[in-house]
């Protein structure tokens, strides 16, 4: 009952976050649940970057969104905060499956994706893995039933959904397309649009990026709702 009241409180103060408000400055500042916000304290995490301010309360709001701000500005959290608390407000558990989804460039991004993941969901109970390839098809494929987080490469995840019998996706609440122009750099266009037609319609995305590109652009179109547009800019 508790818990309930709990889920109720946190529902209703993101249903009255302001997401233009310039008065979030620290994480303690947004409607979070204790085990994120422990897990961002343990990890030092206290101020928002730009692109953090402007990105989570939207997205905590459920808003689709196309984001983009230079490299080192703080995008992982920007899309792993959000997703968490989706999970956590949906009450997410073993049994559901499948309820998130970080598609990355490379083996090296996912990898950082996931230690940070590890760092700031450590007082989460959600199983999360990496897809990225090196170990046999087989013994990644008996892992990906349990998962409710996946973080990984677009080539190796369309070979799981494509030949992965019982790995089931129609759950998915999150998906997020990271460093999206690199992706689409990279020739994983045709990867990813097959990906995206294995998931679910009704789910929440969340793009970033680098840079504002041509092919990034083409891409959300293919992949967003009405998304709300994060761009970030230097100051000069
Ligand atoms: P991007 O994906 O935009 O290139 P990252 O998410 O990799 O950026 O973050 C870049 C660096 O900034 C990392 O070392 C990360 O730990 C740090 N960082 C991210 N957000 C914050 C924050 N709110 N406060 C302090 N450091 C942060
Ligand atoms: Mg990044």
């Amino acid at each position: 009952k508790r818990d309930q009241d709990d889920l109720e409180k946190l529902r209703l103060a993101i249903e009255e976050l302001d997401s233009k408000s310039t008065e979030i400055k620290n994480f303690t500042d947004l409607p979070l649940c204790e085990a994120t916000t422990s897990g961002l304290r343990a990890s030092h995490f206290e101020v928002l970057t730009d692109i953090q301010a402007r990105a989570i309360p939207l997205a905590l709001k459920g808003r689709d969104i196309l984001g983009a701000a230079k490299t080192g500005s703080g995008k992982t959290l920007a899309f792993l905060i959000p997703m968490l608390e989706k999970l956590y407000r949906e009450q997410w558990t073993e049994f559901d499956g499948l309820g998130a989804l970080i598609i990355s460039p490379t083996r090296e991004l996912a990898v950082q994706i996931f230690e940070v993941l590890r760092k700031i969901g450590r007082n989460h109970t959600f199983s999360a893995g990496l897809v990225i390839g090196g170990k046999s098809l087989k013994d990644e494929a008996e892992r990906l039933g349990r998962m409710n987080i996946l973080v990984c490469t677009p080539g190796r995840m369309l070979q799981h959904l494509d030949q992965t019998a019982g790995f089931d996706v129609t759950n998915l609440q999150l998906l997020v397309l990271d460093e999206a122009d690199r992706i689409m750099d990279m020739g994983f266009q045709t990867a990813v649009d097959a990906l995206i037609e294995h998931l679910p319609k009704s789910r929440q995305t969340l793009l970033f990026s680098a840079t504002q590109t041509k092919t990034v652009s083409d891409l959300a179109r293919l992949s967003l709702k009405d998304p709300e547009y994060v761009a970030v800019h230097e100051e000069a």
